[in-house]
């Protein structure tokens, strides 16, 4: 039996839904949440429905973004010749926050995982190898997670792409493996960018 409200007990429920979030910090944030103002809750609830309904996919890397293409395919300082290719769009995040990176980016939106019945037509290869086929860009970096599944991705990924003569690297040695970029510090995440290695 519940010793809330329906209504309050449904509030701790969706908050249990976000990542991390268990039981007891579910009940604080909707105990939080009820006792804000009527303002800041419309204004916390607005800023949930516009981040969704402004958000798309960039037709040319596949990052979420406000605009399509994004700030990043559309900033003309940033370099054209070099493709950062990641899983996730959080991966990008990660990225640009060590300042480091000035190329353009590449959103797989997963890895190749036969175990979960992931192929490679599932996810944004044959996008990649489009980006490729008017030789501008010069340098392929993958940066998918040093996890297995990560691996094998830009294994299979540079065997197709080494062949169009573009140059293939893989991040520096260093990355926890196993672990996630999302969670790697921007030092370490740093290094291994300047010290990648040719494929
Ligand atoms: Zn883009």
């Amino acid at each position: 039996m519940s010793y809330y409200s329906p209504s309050v007990e449904k509030l701790i429920e969706s908050f249990e839904r976000l990542p991390s979030i268990g039981h007891k910090t579910a009940v604080r944030l909707a105990f939080y949440m009820l006792n804000t103002s009527k303002e800041e809750t419309d204004e916390f609830v607005k800023s949930i429905i516009d981040a969704k309904k402004n958000l798309k996919l960039c037709s040319k890397c596949f990052n979420i973004s406000d605009s399509d293409p994004c700030e990043i395919c559309s900033n003309p300082k940033r370099d054209a010749s070099q493709i950062c290719v990641v899983e996730d769009f959080k991966d990008v995040v990660s990225i640009e926050r060590i300042h480091e990176y000035k190329g353009l980016y590449h959103v797989l939106h997963g890895t190749i995982s036969p175990m979960d019945g992931i192929g490679p037509e599932d996810i944004k290869i044959k996008e990649l190898i489009a980006r490729l086929m008017d030789g501008s860009v010069k340098e392929v970096i993958l940066a998918t997670n040093p996890k297995v599944e990560g691996e094998a991705t830009a294994m299979y990924i540079s065997k197709l792409v080494k062949p169009m003569g573009v140059k293939t690297t893989r991040l520096a040695h260093g990355l926890p493996v196993g672990g996630d970029l999302e969670y790697t510090d921007e030092f370490t995440l740093g290094k291994a960018f300047e010290g990648r290695t040719e494929l």
